[in-house]
């Protein structure tokens, strides 16, 4: 595997596709293990999850359903200067078990503010989180991380879905920024 240069940054080999796999096979089969009787919807975050999604499914061995839900921030009347979240998600879930699949979890704000959408407008009957990815030097809150793929150091990841200015997702192989370059 080689270095890849996106703009200005490079970014060196980290995980090759063949470990990927096998980090995403057992992040599968822990959620089969909780999930065997019932017929769960996976929801996926977009973008960045893409691949994990798709990996994931492939892993899994029971009975499932999916859905997606993009967030996008915008910031409100030019006075308060808040800044909202925008929630679009594609299936009704209510009384259902959600596992919510995000590609990394980094500070735990995006996590925190999908779980309170779910837990507080759309009445599922459980919400749990899995993420391929997680920070713990920068993850700040309470809230419960039930399935992570692998805990990675505070470095600037790219691939796998994962983009550096919206490029570097189709790449198949993670990258991490080189040593030494501004963490973006
Ligand atoms: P959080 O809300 O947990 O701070 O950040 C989550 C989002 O930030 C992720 O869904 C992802 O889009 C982005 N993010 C955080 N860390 C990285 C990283 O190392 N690489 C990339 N490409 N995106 C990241």
């Amino acid at each position: 595997m080689e270095s890849i240069q996106v703009h200005d940054k490079t970014f060196v080999p980290y995980l090759k596709d063949a470990e990927i796999q096998e980090i995403v096979k057992a992040t599968a089969l822990k959620i089969y293990e909780d999930y065997k009787d019932e017929t769960p919807i996976f929801v996926g975050v977009l973008n960045g999850v893409i691949m994990f999604f798709s990996d994931l499914l492939k892993h899994y061995p029971g009975s499932c359903e999916i859905a997606f839900i993009q967030m996008s921030s915008y910031v409100g009347t030019e006075s308060t200067g808040i800044v909202y979240q925008k929630m679009e998600l594609t299936k009704d879930i209510k009384d259902r078990h959600i596992i919510l699949v995000e590609d990394i979890v980094d500070t735990g704000n995006t996590v925190e503010s999908l779980f309170k959408y779910f837990t507080e407008t759309q009445r599922p009957k459980s919400v749990k989180l899995a993420s391929f990815l997680l920070k713990p030097e920068v993850y700040k809150k309470d809230f419960k991380l039930d399935y992570i793929g692998k805990e990675i150091p505070n470095k600037f990841v790219l691939g796998y879905g994962l983009d550096y200015d919206e490029l570097g997702r189709n790449l198949p192989n993670l990258y991490q920024l080189e040593e030494g370059q501004i963490n973006h």
